[in-house]
């Protein structure tokens, strides 16, 4: 690895540096490091399968010649995917902005109020389009909110109804294939019927309507929605937003839940992600929301200020009670969702859906004009056809011409039109049936079903319409808040590591950004050889046999996990075993994905080190023989530590029967090092958007890649459109999950190579352990192997602290700020707690700066312990302090305006966050998750 490798620019701390931190840390060298704090038992030597690393430049000229083996076409497919026109505004300012990109999920709200904001802009948009006055922040995508939706349903439903889910006939394809795979284990009888014809079947606790159908027709389903009211059951309407301009909202016929894409508002396709799903539903279920909300609240100076309300951390809290497992979401489509809505406003929203309406309009009637028969009279932008024998000429033709169809039937084509669609595209398709395009055609939205209410009346919508004020409106909040570009965000268990700009830059390339996930493989060429090269990777770098990118979070790929373990006991008869052992200091997640896959979980013991209580597991196991089915553990341990007992952990559960998950968020301290697949496990989850480089945006998009042993392949999700799926059914709505980004994780390992990943690891372990050692006499480290080293995080202990001075964790957090950086992870996993994890990004000079905040922090904690200011009058506790505060004419504190607000080490890069202290628990009380009226911003 010379200077100029990109590993070297990647990994923040140079030789001479990494020889001063291992001098702090009390090693000889970075192999001796390694040597002391991982089990020996574990190490894996033989190399990791990865090509030689290459520049930049040459991976760039790799990735740009698998591009061009892709065949961009006009898409005229639909079926949830339509080509759109992301605002170049947009593209540059927060696409491509790492101001947007590398910011966190909003946990810490005083610094993220810009995402916040953001935000707040995409749940008043979801609920103004669907007349439902709550929406989310995002989901993960339309199938997956479709069944989230179906979990509401089943929790808010009259007691009295059974366990069916009535599905229409018109609903996406692979929407049902998803919620087949979620209903199954939970004993959810999922019915598959013509609604529109049949009555709402005994027993159903929900129904689902789409809204247009996937054949394009749109309906009116005001009687249907009454009669499943009549029967206690909660209606469910996936909707097109964008159809939704034009047509009656589903909340203003009755239904009680929305849910579906936001994609065509500005995301490329991506073959086939990340795209935003939304989830919108009427007040009485507001509670229920799964996934995280976005609400008003206040600061201390009682100014208006935005926070995650209610559920936002509910796995952590509720685990198996949990009601979803939803981490990571989609935060970054989902704001640039919402800005192409404030873009274009409410007009040019209309606008656009008519443009796309009346495409279909005038192609409609074309081809009415000259014979062709029209199947559907009412429909929005998707026209289907009869092409009887013609079908596979008339697709073949208008392909030859550049355009694709989609073939809904061996007898049927649906054509569907969209923002993009050009009068040269609609000769194409007339030419392919051999008819003349005409003049436009009459408008095919029924009268009754057409929209009159108002919506995206909020200000916001009609401010920024010239590209001036769009700049300055998003550069306003981004300005608001702190990413990657700032500063640290050493968050434990979220490795927020560098994304470099070669990484992100593909994923706008138009080769891979314009291709429909449904395209002909023929179109695709490059887009399959990149993802299988990755995923193959992916599989060596961890040592298991197969990989599949499908999942598009790490909670979608515990899910996936858990049901391939499953499906393999079911084939093997051992349909009893249900018990997923899970230590206590696990992840929120994995309980819930446990709940979800059809598993009751069993909580392990955590002994007074932190691993895994060896007594307690044997118990466990001998207590559910014959039942138990898995054990999830994280490796290394949530708590930042090697655990030397893991190969004996993996042991005992295959000798009980059991199967051995390991969560493989933390692979950033193993990669190059150890790989799962051969120290014991069956099974893991990667998260691209921790170790691989994948940006946050904010709270998402993520991939979290299923990765198993030989003998789980058969089980690994199938493709959703397959005709004959495999035995565990898809998980994410798309065959390659959120596709559109695994440019970075290729390009990732394709610059560093065995070596940088290895480097990489070993300087993250540096750094951590640099860190401990810093701040070990300031704070206990509260976890540590044998040798008192850690792996890549260390978790620094207050609670004895806070029992001394009653400054809390919280305190410490917020007072990180006015020092300028983003707070460690809070009271994960050990309430009380910082868990810092500073990655290998960070650069020496960074991580001084650090540690010598946290050191002045606890300076200013002493002088509360010693009585010398109390805690209400602390900085620490008025912290975060803003700049009208530092600068208002009224000073009568305890402490200097430069104490507050240029502390030791703030250079002149000083950020100021936007809001003071938010009280969480008055927006709670008061809860408000849409755009407030202006007036309550006062001047
Ligand atoms: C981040 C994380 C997860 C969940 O991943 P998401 O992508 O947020 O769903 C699971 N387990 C651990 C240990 C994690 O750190």
């Amino acid at each position: 690895m010379t200077d100029h490798s990109f590993a070297a620019r990647h990994i923040g701390t140079s030789t001479a540096d990494q020889d001063a931190m291992l001098k702090a840390v009390g090693q000889p060298s970075l192999d001796a490091l390694m040597d002391a704090c991982m089990p020996a038992l574990i190490r894996s030597r033989d190399g990791l399968g990865l090509p030689q690393a290459v520049t930049e430049t040459e991976a760039q000229a790799e990735l740009a010649a698998l591009a061009a083996q892709n065949r961009p076409m006009r898409n005229m497919i639909g079926l949830g995917y339509y080509g759109t026109h992301t605002p170049a505004v947009i593209r540059r300012n927060v696409l491509e902005n790492p101001s947007w990109y590398t910011a966190y999920t909003p946990y810490q709200a005083e610094i993220s109020q810009g995402r916040l904001e953001a935000l707040l802009n995409f749940q008043t948009m979801c609920a103004d389009l669907t007349g439902l006055p709550v929406a989310g922040a995002s989901l993960l995508d339309e199938a997956t909110a479709a069944a989230e939706a179906m979990l509401l349903a089943r929790r808010a439903a009259k007691k009295t109804t059974g366990d069916v889910f009535a599905v229409d006939a018109r609903v996406l394809p692979q929407t049902l294939a998803v919620l087949q795979t979620r209903a199954e284990p939970l004993g959810i009888d999922l019915v598959v019927t013509d609604l529109a014809t049949e009555p709402v079947p005994a027993g159903a606790f929900g129904v689902l309507l789409q809204y247009p159908g996937a054949d394009g027709s749109i309906l009116d389903w005001t009687a249907v929605t009454e009669a499943a009211h009549q029967q206690g059951a909660i209606v469910a309407v996936a909707a097109d937003l964008l159809a939704l301009t034009l047509l009656t909202a589903p909340g203003e016929f009755g239904a009680d839940i929305a849910v579906g894409s936001t994609q065509r508002l500005g995301m490329p396709m991506g073959f086939g992600g990340p795209h935003a799903g939304y989830m919108a539903v009427r007040d009485a279920l507001q509670r229920q929301l799964p996934g995280r909300l976005v609400g008003v609240s206040r600061d201390s100076a009682d100014a208006p200020a935005l926070r995650l309300a209610l559920q936002a951390r509910e796995q952590h809290i509720r685990r198996e009670k949990a009601t979803s497992n939803i981490c990571t979401a989609q935060v970054l489509p989902a704001v640039i969702a919402a800005s192409y809505a404030v873009w274009h406003g409410p007009e040019g929203l209309r606008g656009i859906a008519e443009h796309a309406a009346g495409c279909a309009a005038r192609l409609a009637a074309s081809l009415m004009a000259d014979g062709v028969a029209v199947l559907e009279q009412d429909f929005f932008d998707t026209v289907i056809v009869s092409a009887g024998d013609r079908t596979d000429t008339v697709i073949a033709t208008a392909a030859a011409g550049g355009v694709n169809l989609r073939r809904a039937s061996d007898r049927t084509i649906a054509i569907a039109c969209d923002e993009t669609t050009t009068e040269a595209d609609l000769r194409i398709v007339c030419d392919a049936f051999g008819v003349r395009l005409y003049g436009p055609g009459p408008n095919a939205i029924p009268a009754a079903l057409r929209r009159e209410s108002a919506y995206l009346t909020h200000p916001v919508f009609s401010s920024h319409h010239s590209e001036t004020a769009m700049m300055r409106y998003l550069k306003r909040l981004a300005d608001m808040d702190y990413g990657l570009d700032r500063g640290m965000i050493p968050l434990g268990s979220c490795t927020m590591k560098l994304n470099a700009a070669a990484e992100m830059e593909p994923i706008s390339w138009p080769r891979f950004a314009d291709i429909h996930p449904l395209a002909p493989a023929d179109q695709t060429r490059g887009w399959q050889l990149l993802i299988d090269q990755l995923e193959r990777w992916l599989a060596d770098v961890c040592g298991y046999a197969a990989v599949s990118v499908q999942p598009n979070a790490g909670s979608q790929g515990e899910l996936a996990g858990l049901l391939a373990i499953r499906a393999w006991q079911h084939d093997r008869g051992e349909t009893d075993r249900d018990v997923c052992l899970i230590p206590a200091s696990a992840h929120g997640t994995n309980a819930a994905s446990a709940v979800l896959a059809g598993m009751r979980v069993v909580v392990v013991a955590c002994d007074d080190a932190g691993n895994i209580d060896l007594t307690d597991l044997d118990a466990k196991i001998n207590a559910h023989a014959d039942r138990l089915a898995a054990i999830m553990v994280t490796y290394p341990s949530t708590h930042g530590v090697y655990e030397a007992t893991i190969v004996e952990v993996c042991a005992k559960i295959h000798d009980a029967g059991g199967q051995v998950y390991v969560d493989g968020a933390n692979l950033n301290a193993l990669l190059g090092w150890a790989k799962p697949g051969r120290f014991g496990a069956d099974v893991s989850h990667l998260n691209l958007h921790k170790t691989f480089c994948i940006p946050h945006g904010g709270g998402g998009p993520g991939v979290g890649p299923v990765a198993v042993a030989e003998h789980l392949v058969p089980f690994l999700p199938s493709d959703p459109m397959a005709a004959a799926p495999g035995p565990v059914g898809p998980v994410s709505q798309a065959r390659w999950g959120s596709a559109g980004i695994l440019q970075i994780p290729w390009m990732y390992l394709r610059m560093m190579g065995s070596a940088g990943v290895t480097a990489a690891t070993a300087a993250a372990v540096l750094a951590a352990n640099y860190v401990a050692a810093r701040l070990r006499e300031h704070y206990p480290v509260l976890y540590a192997g044998s040798h008192g080293l850690v792996a890549h995080e260390c978790i620094l202990d207050l609670r004895e602290l806070t029992k001394r001075s009653g400054v809390t964790v919280e305190d410490v957090a917020k007072r990180l700020i006015d020092y300028g950086f983003h707070a460690p992870t809070m009271s994960f996993p050990v309430a009380g707690t910082l868990m810092v994890e500073p990655t290998e990004s960070e650069d020496l000079a960074e991580l001084d700066r650090f540690c010598e905040a946290m050191i002045a922090i606890r300076g200013e904690i002493e002088a509360v312990a010693d009585g010398e200011v109390a805690v209400e009058d602390s900085a620490l506790r008025a912290a975060p302090h803003t700049a009208a505060v530092a600068t208002a004419d009224a000073w009568d504190r305890a402490y200097t305006r430069t104490e507050a607000a240029w502390p030791a080490g703030v250079g002149t890069a000083k950020y100021w966050p936007p809001v003071g202290r938010i009280d969480n628990a008055w927006g709670d009380r008061n809860l408000a998750c849409t755009c407030p009226p202006i007036e309550a911003f006062g001047e």
